[in-house]
Order: C-alpha cells, then structure tokens, then sequence
C-alpha cells in the first residue's frame, strides 16, 4: 500500500517547490519540498488530511509544522471550508501581484457543495483582471473613495466532476 510520489510531475514539482522555499527565505528541508511540491500539483485548495494521503510516510506532526512553515512564509494561503477545516492552496498569483497580502488571498474561491473541495479562483494568464474587476465594480457601487484590499468571494456550486 505504499505511495509513490516519484513521477516525473512530483520530482518537477520538488525542484520548483525548493526554489519558492529559498527565494522566501526559508530551509529548503525535504518535509516542506515534498509538503509543497504536493499542493503545486493538486491545483486546487488541500486540507491537512489530502497532504497527509498524498504523504503517508510523512510524520503528522512534521507535516503540520511544514504546512505552517509555507503559511508563514507566504508561500500558501489558507480557505476555511464551511465544514470548518482548513484547505491550502498556493494559488498562482505572482507575489509580485499580491502586494495586497502577504498571504495572496485576492482572490475568490469555488467551493463544490457536493464532494467540498475548493478552488481558488486565480487566473495565471490574468492575475491582474479579477482584481481590477473587483475595484471597478465596488467604487461604481458606493463611490470612487472606496478601495478594496482584500477579497473574500466564495462561489458554491458543483465541481465538473459532481455536475454530471
Ligand atoms: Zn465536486
Ligand atoms: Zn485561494
């Protein structure tokens, strides 16, 4: 029943998840890189149980201290589901963009009322538009002085998967 994490996608992964890991200032250990590499790969928001399937072999407490690690450090931003668990996503918004929040969460969510998982709604070839949409539609709504810093929009439907 072991897991292998070793395809060519993971291993990819690995080395892009080093590099966010040291470009944010923090140890590239093995426990965050593979924690990492893991959500990069789910494109969509993970709960601490999903990183622990994908991980069997990785000590509980050492994966919630590396999932805390990437929160810290602003790699990953956390959704709090209506079932009050915590999913993690890295998102794809460049930090660049993200001058708003450390944390990246400009940006709705999806939450699948039928198997709950979340999405975030972040569009990597339009990192900017949601933003920009957002801004435009809150100062033609109460005025031009209005200015949003952070958006918490959740959208609850039903995935592509649970929709037929
Ligand atoms: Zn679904
Ligand atoms: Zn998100």
């Amino acid at each position: 029943m072991m897991k292998t994490i070793d395809t060519p996608q993971l291993t990819q992964h690995q080395s892009s998840a080093s590099a966010m890991l040291i470009a944010s200032g923090v140890r590239a250990t093995s426990a965050r890189c593979q924690v990492l590499a893991v959500l990069l790969d789910a494109r969509r928001a993970l709960s601490h149980l999903e990183v622990q399937m994908a991980l069997p072999d990785l000590d509980r407490v050492t994966l919630y201290r590396a999932l805390d690690c990437l929160y810290d450090a602003g790699i990953t931003h956390k959704i709090p589901g209506d079932d009050r668990v915590f999913r993690y996503s890295t998102g794809h918004e460049p930090s660049s963009v993200s001058t708003v929040s450390k944390n990246q969460h400009a940006h709705g969510h999806f939450k699948c009322t039928r198997c709950t998982r979340v999405f975030c709604l972040d569009d990597a070839q339009h990192p900017d538009s949601p933003n920009q949409l957002w801004q435009a539609s809150l100062q033609s709504a109460l005025g031009a002085g209005f200015l949003s810093h952070e958006i918490e929009l959740t959208i609850k439907g039903w995935c592509a998967d649970c929709a037929h």
